[in-house]
C-alpha cells in the first residue's frame, strides 16, 4: 500500500484518516442494493450502536448526508409537527438547531447560555418548569464544537427524566471520541457522522436512537421526506437497504474506521485525544496565547484559542505558514472574541501536536 500524503487536519471535521481507512474505499464496483451490500450496512449500524448502547435497545440508523442531515432528520421527526422542544443554544450548533426548527415551524422554546460557561442548571430548570404542561422534547449539543465547551448532557438526562421528557443530542463532535452510554445519559435520540471522531470519510450521517422511543414516531405527523427517521428504519429492517442511494465507497471506509475504533477503543482514543489537548495547551501557556473555556469544562478535542495582538499577525498568515507544513488550522469567532481553533481529533499523534506547538512558537517568535 503506498503511504498518502499525511496532510494533518486540525479544524474541526473532517478528521484525519489512517491510509487504510482511505484504501478501503478502492473495492469493486456493487449495486447497494446487492444482500452483501445490506449485510455491510447491518453490521456498521450495529457497530456504531454497541459504542454507545446495546443493540436491543438501542439502533442506528444511516442516511447519506453531513452531520447536520442527522440533525435535522431528528429534530424534524421526532418533535414533528406535534411536539415542542426546548433547544439549547450555548453556540453555533445549538443556534443551528433554532435555525431548522425555524424553517419547518417546528414549535420551539430556545434557552441561551454562554458559549465559554457552563450551563446553569438552576435557570435551565426554572424554564422548563414554566413550559412544563407542553413541552415534550429537549434538544442540545453535547460538545459546542464552535467553543471547545463540554455540556453535561447527562444532567440534562436527569431534568428530562424528571420532567418526563425526551432528550435529543447533536453528538455530531463528541461521539467515538469521548466515551458515552446513552442510557445512563437518559439520550432517547442522537446524531453523529462518519468524519469526524469514528474517523472515516466525510458522507455518511446517522442517527442513534432508543428503539421504543423510535416505534413511538410510526404514526407521528412529520413534514420531511428524505430524512424521515421512522421511515428509513422500517425500511431497513425491512429490506436491509436505505431508502435511497447510500454513498457506497464511503461505507467500505466507514466499515474500516469503525474496525480501527475498536481495536483502539474509545477510551483509549479518548486518552489519545487528552494527550495531544495536553500537549497543546501547555505549548498554548508557554507561547503566552490565551484560550477561552476553563480547563475544567473542555472537551479535550477542540481549543478555542485568542488570536495574537501582534502586528503582522493575521489568520490567513498563520494558516499559509501551517499549510506549507501540511497542518490545517480553521478560523472561528466565538461572539465578539477574536478567535481561531484547533482540534485534535482524528489520526493524529502527540508526536505530531508537538511538532506543531513548535511552529506555531517558530510563527510568533517571527512576529515579534
Ligand atoms: C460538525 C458538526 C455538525 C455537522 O456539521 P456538517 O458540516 O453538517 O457535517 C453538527 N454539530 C456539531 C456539534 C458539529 O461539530
Amino acid at each position: 500500500m503506498e503511504k498518502v500524503k499525511r496532510n494533518i487536519l486540525l479544524n474541526p471535521g473532517p478528521a484525519t484518516t489512517t491510509d487504510s481507512v482511505k484504501y478501503a474505499q478502492v473495492v469493486p464496483d456493487i449495486c447497494p442494493r446487492e444482500i452483501e451490500f445490506g449485510e455491510l450496512m447491518r453490521s456498521i449500524s450495529h457497530d456504531l450502536t454497541a459504542i454507545v448502547g446495546n443493540p436491543e435497545d438501542y439502533v442506528t440508523i444511516l442516511f447519506g448526508g453531513s452531520g447536520t442531515a442527522a440533525v435535522e432528520s431528528m429534530l424534524t421527526s421526532v418533535v414533528g409537527n406535534n411536539g415542542k422542544v426546548l433547544i439549547i443554544n450555548n453556540g453555533a450548533y445549538g443556534k443551528r438547531q433554532t435555525q431548522i426548527a425555524d424553517a419547518f415551524g417546528l414549535d420551539y422554546v430556545e434557552f441561551n447560555s454562554s458559549p465559554l460557561e457552563p450551563i446553569d442548571f438552576d435557570l435551565l430548570e426554572k424554564e422548563i418548569s414554566k413550559y412544563q404542561d407542553t413541552l415534550t422534547h429537549i434538544s442540545m449539543v453535547h460538545h459546542e464544537t464552535t467553543s471547545g465547551l463540554l455540556n453535561d448532557i447527562s444532567a440534562v438526562g436527569s431534568l428530562c427524566k424528571k420532567y418526563g421528557l425526551k432528550l435529543i443530542a447533536d453528538t455530531v463532535s463528541s461521539y467515538a471520541g469521548i466515551p458515552m452510554d446513552m442510557r445512563e445519559s437518559n439520550i432517547s435520540f442522537m446524531a453523529s457522522t462518519s468524519n469526524k471522531n469514528i474517523q472515516g470519510m466525510a458522507g455518511i450521517c446517522f442517527v442513534i436512537a432508543n428503539r421504543s422511543d423510535l416505534e413511538e414516531l410510526k404514526s407521528k405527523p412529520v413534514s420531511n421526506f428524505y430524512l424521515n427517521l421512522y421511515k428509513q428504519y422500517e425500511y431497513f429492517e425491512k429490506t436491509g437497504q436505505t431508502r435511497f442511494t447510500p454513498p457506497v465507497q464511503t461505507m467500505y471506509a466507514l466499515r474500516q474506521a469503525i474496525d480501527e475504533a475498536l481495536e483502539e477503543g474509545i477510551d483509549k482514543r479518548y486518552e489519545r485525544y487528552t494527550a495531544c489537548w495536553k500537549i497543546l495547551i501547555s505549548g498554548l501557556e508557554d507561547i503566552g496565547l490565551k484560550y477561552h473555556v476553563a480547563l475544567e469544562n473542555q472537551s479535550h478535542l477542540i481549543t478555542t484559542i485568542q488570536e495574537p495582538e501582534s502586528e503582522g499577525y493575521t489568520f490567513s498568515d498563520l494558516h499559509d505558514y501551517m499549510i506549507k507544513k501540511d497542518f490545517t488550522i480553521y478560523p472561528g469567532k466565538v461572539g465578539e472574541l477574536n478567535t481561531f481553533r484547533i482540534a485534535n481529533i482524528g489520526d493524529i499523534q502527540p508526536e505530531e501536536m508537538e511538532r506543531f506547538v513548535d511552529y506555531l512558537s517558530e510563527y510568533m517568535d517571527r512576529l515579534d
